[in-house]
């Protein structure tokens, strides 16, 4: 199954955390699957496709020890991008509603991390007992994975 905006419904790739895009297509999977083993026509309640996502995020984010955000925070976080995702990928039927830069802009937020670590700041320059905890190799992995992406999982 494709998607207008991100390519091919693809499962979490778990070497490093899953970036904005990688969360979207994860929930096409689910969903095809939770329908395939319901044997329903009918989509799946958003809600609980996310809270699989959701448990599979915290299975990367728990073993790359990081500490993460509260699970009603996350999922909000989810129903926000899937409302936003299903918004966006409508481009094709909505061209005079939904604007050519909305569609490069959010291909480019999909290509960032999907963020829930508990404390926001970088975790190099941050002294809160989170950061302060982190052994160095993590610091460098957060840091990289908020930018060019190319370690794994430590
Ligand atoms: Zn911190």
């Amino acid at each position: 199954m494709d998607c207008p905006l991100f390519g091919s419904a693809k499962e979490f790739n778990k070497n490093n955390l899953p970036t904005i895009s990688d969360v979207c297509l994860q929930y096409l999977v689910l969903k095809e699957k939770i329908k395939r083993e319901t044997n329903s026509a009918i989509d799946p309640k958003r809600r609980e496709v996310n809270k699989q996502v959701y448990d599979l995020l915290i299975l990367i984010w728990g073993e790359a020890n990081i500490k993460t955000q509260k699970q009603l925070t996350v999922m909000t976080r989810l129903e926000r991008l899937r409302n936003k995702y299903i918004e966006i990928s409508r481009f094709h039927q909505h061209p005079d509603k939904i604007k050519p830069l909305k569609v490069t802009a959010f291909k480019n937020e999909g290509k960032s991390l999907f963020d829930i670590r508990e404390c926001k700041n970088l975790p190099t320059k941050c002294q809160c007992e989170n950061c302060t905890i982190l052994p160095q190799k993590l610091k460098s992995f957060i840091i990289d994975q908020l930018g060019p992406r190319n370690q794994t999982i430590p």
